[in-house]
């Protein structure tokens, strides 16, 4: 809250949600997980129906729609990556670990790329590094200036670049991110995309 003046009460929506430990921290990115979303929703709704009680049935309605959109949009998206269950993405943010809990596609985290400066060779000695042992061959960065001479070079190890995922943020009102439905539906939607280009590629490596 920017100056800290801010006196109303703050209620911790994520009370209720379980949490994911990454390390020693606890993982933010709950709301990847669109049940996680929905517990957010409810504990919202649950704190405004104690304070305004009439408008109760108002906010239950809300919650039933809003659950009934989720979950639509969950069973959606467990059907478009089924077919992918169980490979893995390698991420530049350690962001979908709970997008791994919903759907069991896997990330594998490398750090350091969101930079503006000139990637160092060593750091991409050790992209690729991680890349081999891993064998993954679907990739996710965050935006940074040097996107295009990754891109190229990466495009000679056959490595598919997914379109940026939305982490911690929605997009802008124009985006395909903007709102918390279209989110789940774009992550959801991009991931598979990628890992559908990977895989064709593969069995033609066959
Ligand atoms: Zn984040």
């Amino acid at each position: 809250m920017a100056g800290g003046q801010f006196h109303g009460e703050i209620l911790d929506v994520s009370k209720n949600v379980k949490a994911l430990q990454n390390g020693p921290y606890t993982d933010p990115h709950a709301w990847q997980n669109p049940e996680n979303g929905l517990s957010y929703a409810q504990a919202i709704a649950d704190r405004f129906s104690q304070i305004y009680p009439s408008k109760k049935e108002t906010y239950k309605k809300n919650l039933e729609t809003f659950e009934k959109n989720v979950h639509e949009i969950m069973a959606q998206n467990m059907n478009l990556l089924l077919p992918y269950k169980g490979q893995k993405a390698l991420s530049t943010h350690e962001a979908f670990n709970y997008f791994t809990q919903a759907y069991g596609i896997h990330f594998v985290s490398f750090y350091g790329l969101n930079t503006d400066s000139e990637l160092p060779p060593q750091k991409i000695k050790s992209l690729l590094e991680l890349v081999k042992k891993e064998k993954v061959n679907v990739l996710f960065l965050e935006n940074s200036k040097n996107d295009s001479a990754l891109k190229n070079l990466l495009k000679n190890e056959n490595l598919i670049i997914g379109q940026p995922l939305f982490s911690d943020a929605l997009s802008n009102s124009t985006g395909p991110a903007k709102d918390y439905f279209e989110l789940l539906k774009y992550n959801a939607k991009t991931v598979a995309d990628a890992l559908k280009k990977a895989n064709s590629i593969t069995q033609g490596q066959k």
